[in-house]
């Protein structure tokens, strides 16, 4: 019998997501007995047009990790939507946008300029811009269009599954291809690659014993004046776990540093933001407007911190002017 077919493609991502597949170590000998993988720009020389000469729905499985930030995210991000049996948002980009997602606070214009003019590696005096299309003697050399904003995947085509993290753990990866592999996936639209819940059920810290009287910055603290069971948040770390979905088995809290977020909201959680503001609200030593106002003013990067994950896919999902 035919081996199911497996695509694994990045759109705007860091790659970190194809080197978490590749974490799941002996398995991934497991997955090649299983499985033929088809497309992976990571680790093959398959063209597009390779996958464009593919018949509709030939590849079963495609992982598509990555955002979609210009004309060549979108093209194969339709691409292999028709290609495709079943398609998976692989990864907090997918997802919901994730760290390439937090350029939605500014405009394409003022990406190309500091990238290109004004960041400290560009040479002073820079004016020159990419170009969408450059005549050389070689012919004429293309770019794809930058988009204004960051979309997730499921902002542009139809997804069958959503699978959180940066990136995804190698365990909830194997369990999902996995399912995957032996047709054991949930109803269409499910989240996989999670546990019920929050990361606050997977973390082993103490809570409700203590308030705080201000937020301090993880990089300015000692380990050593960090007490091991109890509560980041109730120790003046910030800590989003009361928000997000668990599945990690709270990697981060059981370092020391508090959950940034990266499995996305929770069951039931529309908004993180306004989650973690009663989070916060809760752990305050302070009845006084005034003080509660100058102990929250501490949390200096309020979206970056809130919503370091899932601007694009929350609500507003940019900077509204
Ligand atoms: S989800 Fe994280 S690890 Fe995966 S591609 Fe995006 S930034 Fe990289
Ligand atoms: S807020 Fe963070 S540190 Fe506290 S219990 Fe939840 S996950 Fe653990
Ligand atoms: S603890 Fe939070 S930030 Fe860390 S891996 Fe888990 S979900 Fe991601």
């Amino acid at each position: 019998m035919a081996k199911p077919k497996f695509a694994i493609y990045w759109a705007a991502s860091c790659g970190g997501c194809e080197i978490a597949f590749l974490d799941i170590k002996e398995k991934i000998l497991d997955f090649d007995a299983a499985a033929e993988l088809v497309f992976c720009p990571c680790l093959m020389d398959t063209k597009y047009s390779d996958v464009e000469a593919m018949a509709d729905e030939e590849i079963d499985v495609t992982l598509f990790n990555g955002g979609i930030r210009n004309e060549e995210n979108l093209h194969l991000a339709h691409l292999l939507r028709r290609k495709s049996k079943v398609l998976v948002a692989f990864g907090s980009c997918a997802t919901e946008g994730c760290i390439p997602g937090l350029a939605n606070l500014t405009t394409k214009e003022d990406i190309l300029d500091y990238v290109y003019r004004r960041s400290p590696s560009v040479a002073p005096g820079n004016t020159v811009l990419p170009q969408l299309e450059t005549e050389t003697p070689f012919g004429k050399l293309t770019l794809p269009a930058i988009h204004e904003n960051l979309r997730t995947l499921g902002q542009v085509v139809d997804v069958d599954y959503f699978m959180p993290g940066c990136p995804p753990v190698e365990e909830q990866i194997w369990a999902v291809a996995e399912a995957a592999l032996s047709g054991k996936l949930p109803p269409k639209g499910s989240l996989v690659g999670v546990n019920p819940k929050t990361v606050c059920d997977e973390c082993p810290r103490t809570k409700d014993v203590k308030k705080v009287k201000a937020f301090r910055r993880p990089h300015l603290v000692s380990p050593r004046d960090i007490d091991p069971e109890i509560c980041l948040l109730e120790q003046g770390l910030l800590c989003n776990g009361p928000a997000i979905h668990a599945g990690c088995g709270a990697l981060c809290p059981r370092v020391n540093l508090g959950c940034r977020g990266c499995y996305g909201p929770a069951a039931g959680i529309q908004d993180v933001g306004a989650k973690l503001a009663g989070a916060i609200a809760s752990v305050i030593d302070s009845d006084d407007p005034a003080e509660i106002d100058g102990i929250v003013d501490q949390i200096l990067d309020p979206v970056g911190t809130f919503y370091r994950f899932n601007l694009a896919g929350s609500f507003v999902g940019r900077r509204v002017r």
